[in-house]
C-alpha cells in the first residue's frame, strides 16, 4: 500500500510517500514560502500542483492535523462531518488547523476517490485522565470553553514508545516510559502501560519545557502584568511568549548545537534552565508512574546531544533507569495510523 503523508503548514508543505508493505520512504518533497511576496506559489493548490504527484497511485492520504480538540481520539477517515468538526476546533489552533484544512481540501479536489485520513497531534494524549488534563480553573472554563490540557507531539511520543517496546522486547501495554521529545519545540510525556497519562504541553504547545523560542511554564500572572503594567497588547504578549522567549529570549540563540560550543555565560544559563526544567518533569513523572522502564530521548537535541542527555540523567534518582535514544519519525507514525484507520473503516 502506498500512503502519502501531508503536513500542510501556513506557508510550507511537506509531502512524503511511504510504501507501507516495507515501511520505506519512496519520495519526499517540500515547498516553502507559500503565499509570500515573490514566491512562485501563492496558494496551497499551486504548491501541491507543482509537486507533480500521481495521486491515482496512492491508497490513502494522511493529513497531519495539529489540534483534534476533545472530539478526535484517533486517526479518522475524512468526510464532510469531520471537516466541519476540524473547523469548529480552529479557535484552539488558529495558526495550524486552517492550514491543515487547506491541504485536505486541495487533496480532496485532486484525488476525489482516494481516502483521506486526518491524524491528530493531540490524539495520543486522549488517554490522559481528567485530574491531569483539567486546569484548576472554574469547571465551566472546561465545560463551556474547552480550556484543558490537550498535549501535542502525539505522533512522536507514540512512535518512540512503540520503538522502545521493540528494543526492550516487551509488550508496549506493559511498559511505563518517560518520553522526551527535545527539538525546537519540546515536550515530555508520562506513559503508563503504553498510554499517555500526562504531558508537558497543555492547552497550546506553549506550556512545559523551556524551548527554542517558547517560554514553557511561567506564572500566568506575568501575562496579566505585561498587559496591565507594561501596556502590551495580547498579540504582543503572544509573540513574546512564543517567538522571543525560551533559549532565544535568554541568550539570543536557539540553536542548541551552537550553545553547547559557546563560552558565553548567557548561553550556559539558557542551557542550564532548559536542562533543569527537563529534570523536574522527569522526576515528577517518575513520582506519577512509580516504576519507569525507560527514559526515551528523541528530537534534534534528544537524539544528538550526549551532554544534554547525561545532564538530565545525572540525578541519583534516575541512575537505575534505562535510557534510550530513538530517532523519531512522525510521518511514518502518521502513515501507520492512517493504515489502521483504513483497516477499521
Ligand atoms: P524541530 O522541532 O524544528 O523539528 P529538531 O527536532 O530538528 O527541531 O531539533 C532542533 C534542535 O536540535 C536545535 O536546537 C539544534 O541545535 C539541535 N541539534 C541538532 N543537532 C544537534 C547536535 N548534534 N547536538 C546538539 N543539538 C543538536
Amino acid at each position: 500500500m502506498k500512503i502519502a503523508v501531508l503536513n500542510s503548514g501556513s506557508s510550507s508543505l511537506k509531502f512524503k510517500i511511504f510504501d507501507m508493505d516495507t515501511k520505506e520512504l519512496i519520495s519526499s518533497k517540500n515547498v516553502e514560502h507559500i503565499g509570500e511576496l515573490n514566491s512562485a506559489f501563492q496558494t496551497h493548490h499551486e504548491a501541491i500542483k507543482s509537486l507533480g504527484i500521481d495521486f491515482s497511485l496512492l491508497d490513502g492520504i494522511a493529513h497531519r492535523v495539529v489540534h483534534g480538540g476533545d472530539t478526535f481520539s484517533k486517526a479518522t477517515l475524512i468526510d464532510e462531518k469531520v471537516i466541519n468538526a476540524i473547523k469548529t476546533i480552529i479557535p484552539l489552533a488558529p495558526l495550524h488547523n486552517p492550514a491543515n484544512l487547506e491541504g485536505i481540501l486541495v487533496c480532496q479536489k485532486k484525488a476525489p476517490n482516494t481516502p483521506q485520513i486526518a491524524v491528530f497531534d493531540t490524539a495520543f494524549h486522549s488517554s490522559i485522565p481528567k485530574e491531569a488534563f483539567l486546569y484548576a480553573l472554574p469547571l465551566e472554563m472546561y465545560e463551556k470553553h474547552k480550556i484543558r490540557r490537550y498535549g501535542f507531539h502525539g505522533s512522536s511520543h507514540a512512535y518512540v514508545s512503540k520503538k522502545a517496546a521493540e528494543i526492550l522486547e516487551k509488550d508496549l501495554n506493559k511498559l511505563n516510559l518517560i518520553t522526551l521529545h527535545l527539538g525546537n519545540g519540546a515536550s515530555a510525556c508520562a506513559i503508563e502501560k503504553g498510554k499517555s497519562i500526562d504531558t508537558s504541553m497543555g492547552f497550546t504547545p506553549l506550556e512545559g519545557l523551556v524551548m527554542g523560542s517558547r517560554c514553557g511554564d511561567i506564572d500566568p500572572a506575568i501575562v496579566i502584568y505585561m498587559q496591565r503594567e507594561l501596556g502590551m497588547s495580547a498579540d504582543e504578549v503572544d509573540a513574546l511568549l512564543n517567538k522571543k522567549s525560551g533559549l532565544l529570549g535568554i541568550c539570543g540563540n536557539n540553536d542548541v548545537r551552537s550553545l553547547l560550543d559557546s563560552a558565553d555565560e548567557k548561553a550556559k544559563l539558557a542551557l542550564e534552565m532548559m536542562i533543569r526544567r527537563i529534570k523536574k518533569y522527569v522526576g515528577g513523572y517518575m513520582a506519577l508512574l512509580g516504576r519507569v522502564d525507560a527514559i526515551v530521548f528523541t528530537g534534534g537535541i534528544g537524539e544528538h546531544s550526549t551532554y544534554v542527555r547525561e545532564r538530565v540523567l545525572e540525578s541519583a534518582l534516575f541512575k537505575d533507569i534505562k535510557s534510550l535514544v530513538i530517532e523519531t519519525d512522525e510521518e511514518l507514525e502518521i502513515a501507520m495510523e492512517c493504515i489502521e484507520a483504513l483497516e477499521n473503516k
